[in-house]
């Protein structure tokens, strides 16, 4: 007997039709897929993606080159130099990040006592050249400069959890 119902559902191609109408149907579904990069999923404001230095409102960098993030980075990723200005303050004159090293932990984020060095919501840095992924300090400040808003905002919204 079941020979005859295999025998009948094979001669008018059921598994096939049952196939082409699930396909059928999921043409209405919403689609669960992307069309990267012209559209872009949601991001946590905790995303650690490419870093970035932030500056004051009043365009004074924040760093004050204490090496906190020098000294917890467990890469050992970020190269600080830094001098007194004539007006006393410290501020770096070097700030370097071998992003081949970095390892995206956001080590470097949370030992910084003035949310300077922060990891931003950018993830399209791809490179061709190791060199390009050495980043120095203007590098970073214009990253800064680029996502201030976002960052900002990423910030306020993980500060009740901090
Ligand atoms: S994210 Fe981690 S590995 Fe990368 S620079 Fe910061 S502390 Fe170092
Ligand atoms: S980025 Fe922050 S932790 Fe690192 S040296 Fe500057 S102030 Fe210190």
């Amino acid at each position: 007997m079941s020979f005859i119902i295999r025998y009948i559902r094979s001669f008018i191609l059921l598994e096939l039709l049952q196939g082409m109408s699930l396909t059928f149907r999921s043409m209405f579904r919403k689609k669960h897929t992307l069309n990267y990069p012209y559209e872009k999923g949601p991001l946590s404001p905790r995303f650690r993606g490419e870093h970035a230095l932030r500056r004051y409102p009043n365009g004074e960098e924040r760093c004050i080159a204490c090496k906190l993030c020098e000294a917890v980075c467990p890469a050992q990723a970020i190269t600080i130099d830094a001098e007194p200005r004539e007006d006393g303050s410290r501020r770096a004159t070097r700030y370097d990040i071998d992003m081949t090293k970095c390892i995206y932990c956001g080590l470097c984020q949370e030992a910084c006592p003035v949310d300077a060095i922060v990891q931003g919501p950018n993830f399209e840095f791809a490179t061709e050249t190791r060199e390009e992924l050495f980043y120095d300090k203007q590098r970073l400040l214009d990253n800064g400069d680029r996502w201030e808003e976002v960052l900002a905002s990423n910030l306020k919204r993980d500060e009740p959890y901090r």
